[in-house]
């Protein structure tokens, strides 16, 4: 393989290489306000505060606290923040993790562990996740070999249903989980409901807050009504609250909190048996960086509860706008009630990928989405400080274009029918994976700026297939 950047004798010009790295970062999306979805930005006073706070916290690393005092008082700092915003009680503690994947694999394995403790006759246990929870619980139930029953959502509010989660419990179900609100819909599982449920059950709740936990709390000291969705909820024991996302910090830092120590005992992992020095890791990284937690804390401070509280206004005063203005909008539609800045639209017939195409036409970028259970293909948008001011130019954007759309189809059959054979075989099936992205117009990792046919087929394969063929679409990209 070439590995031309990196030379023999190496070069004392930063600047150069600096300017040269740069040039890399050319094509990532930005702020620009026209990014519906991926960035959470409360601009750049808070972002060039973050980078140096980021910078501050590099050199240290959180593996041992007894070393690094301020990786003690960082954690203590953010995880105590996060507590009282979320109404835990006496005693509830928490855990910095890298991000919402890490907090959620995290929950499920105290589940498990705290299972393995109290209820060793469940030897093959199980968990109950809504269809519209984060797809990281099911890997997690992949990894940590605990067995995923997925519930189903109501099709017109998205919200788990509490009757299916009764069925579907039984005596080895060690966890049910809740979202929010949910990524892809904006809506709040009902949390009291399934609270009292685990309650009665002798199950716990881990309430996936990740995208939401921050700034709900503080649309709600603005006045939005919300339901109950924290540790106000009896039986809510884990709550996981993202701050690289809607606490506008660096990614690399997520809290998960959990209601009583003796449940995140479960959550710790220690190893004495090696040569080298003991173990005690609260997470699944060894080595910490500290600097996600550095920035967290700087832009935390900067910001306050009531810069927080600002921005959540701005964003929930946007969202309205856009969820009625889309309602008003012949042939769009916005799934559930979304409680907060992200919500699902779809089409009610024309060609949800070509909606998309023309979107990013226009200069927008958004998120395609497919179908899966009850959740039509939809267009996922995501508020944040950053796009808030250009709702109304999207809105002027999705009424034009969503005209004339073209009724949506499926791809063509032969085609599906290649790919689901191709997914089958894999890397051994003789086809040549990075000519056919060619074909598709996706050279050198970019992808086209028309998608909708790309979409249209990983929409019509199934699951199972498009899990197949986007493994080899990476590998391609990675090779
Ligand atoms: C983003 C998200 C996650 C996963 O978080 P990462 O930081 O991307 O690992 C989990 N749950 C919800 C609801 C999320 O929005």
């Amino acid at each position: 393989m070439s590995n031309d950047f990196f030379p023999e004798t190496g070069s004392t010009d930063d600047q150069a290489i600096l300017r040269d790295l740069a040039g890399l970062h050319a094509d990532d999306l930005t702020s620009d306000g026209h990014a519906f979805a991926f960035i959470y930005d409360a601009g750049s006073a808070v972002n060039d505060l973050a980078r140096k706070a980021f910078a501050a916290g590099m050199s240290g690393n959180g593996l041992d606290p007894t070393v690094y005092p301020s990786a003690r008082r960082l954690e203590n700092d953010l995880v105590s923040a996060c507590l009282n915003h979320l109404g835990a009680p006496e005693g509830a503690v928490g855990t910095a993790t890298s991000g919402g994947t890490e907090s959620v694999i995290l929950s499920v394995k105290t589940a498990r562990d705290y299972a393995r403790k109290t209820r060793p006759e469940v030897t093959t246990p199980n968990m109950l996740v809504p269809e519209t929870a984060h797809a990281s619980f099911q890997k997690a139930a992949h990894y940590l070999g605990v067995e995923l029953k997925l519930v189903d959502v109501d099709p017109e509010t998205m919200r788990a249903s509490v009757s299916d989660t009764r069925s579907k419990l039984d005596d080895n179900t060690i966890l049910i989980v809740a979202s929010a609100p949910s990524y892809a819909h904006g809506v709040i599982d009902p949390i009291a409901e399934l609270g009292e449920f685990a309650k009665e059950s002798g199950v716990l709740l881990h309430v996936d807050a990740c995208i939401g936990g921050w700034v709900l709390p503080f649309q709600r000291e603005n006045g939005v009504e919300l339901p109950a969705f924290d540790f106000a909820v009896e039986g809510v024991t884990s709550m996981s609250v993202d701050l690289h996302k809607y606490g506008f910090t660096p990614k690399g830092i997520s809290v998960l909190l959990q209601r009583t120590s003796e449940l995140r005992e479960s959550q710790y992992y220690s190893c004495a048996t090696w040569s080298g020095y003991s173990i005690v890791n609260p997470t699944i990284q060894g080595s910490k960086s500290l600097a996600p937690m550095a920035a967290a804390w700087a832009v935390l401070q900067r910001l306050g509860r009531r810069g927080y509280r600002e921005l959540a206004d701005t964003m929930w005063k946007a969202t309205q706008k856009l969820v009625s203005g889309i309602r008003e909008i012949d042939g769009l539609k916005v799934l559930g009630e979304p409680k907060m800045g992200l919500m699902a639209v779809t089409t009610t017939g024309g060609d949800i990928f070509e909606l998309a195409d023309r979107l990013t036409a226009a200069g927008w970028h958004v998120q395609p989405t497919y179908a899966y259970g009850n959740s039509p293909a939809h267009i996922h948008l995501t508020v944040d400080p950053g796009n808030s001011g250009r709702v109304g130019e999207l809105l002027e954007d999705l009424r034009a274009q969503a005209r004339n759309l073209p009724e949506s189809e499926d791809a063509p059959k032969p085609v599906v029918q290649l790919l689901e054979a191709l997914a089958q075989g894999g890397s051994s099936s003789g086809v040549d994976v990075g000519n056919m992205m060619a074909e598709f117009g996706i050279r050198d990792g970019k992808m086209p700026e028309q998608q909708a046919t790309i979409h249209r087929m990983l929409n019509s394969v199934s699951p199972e297939a498009r899990e197949k063929l986007l493994v080899l679409f990476l590998g391609e990209m990675f090779s």
